[in-house]
């Protein structure tokens, strides 16, 4: 609908470089940039530069796409320097997971103790 168009058009505008966000890596198929509210030192969002809306919007041709984030997520967390002491990788998915932006992305949180709660 016409509201998730909206909130999700931010992360299209990103990826395309024509909304600000500092870029951490981009290739052919995903864009890692610097969540904009870090709730940590590293908040880093991953997301797939072909639009996809959540987890469970995920078909079976995405399956190495998903691979390929996860993987660049561990590559970014060693270039920041997390990996030794560790991160979190987070995804929401819809309403009840508590996704607010209906663009499919991974959070890297790390460069702190995080806390152990997950709802
Ligand atoms: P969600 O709750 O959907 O899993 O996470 C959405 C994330 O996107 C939040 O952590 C929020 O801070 C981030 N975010 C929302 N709008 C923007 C934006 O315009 N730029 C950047 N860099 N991050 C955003």
């Amino acid at each position: 609908d016409t509201s998730n168009e909206k909130k999700s058009i931010i992360f299209k505008n990103i990826i395309l470089r024509k909304c600000f966000a500092i870029i951490e890596y981009q290739d052919e198929l995903i864009t890692a940039f610097e969540d904009k509210n870090k709730l940590a030192p590293i908040h880093i969002l991953i997301v797939p530069n072909n639009y996809i809306q959540s987890m469970a919007y995920v078909k079976s041709k995405n399956k190495l796409l998903l691979g390929h984030m996860l993987y660049v997520a561990t590559k970014l967390a060693k270039k920041f320097n997390i990996s030794k002491n560790g991160y979190r990788i987070i995804i929401n998915c819809n309403k009840h997971g508590g996704q607010e932006i209906p663009y499919l992305h991974i959070h890297l949180l790390g460069g702190k103790k995080l806390s152990n709660h997950f709802c």
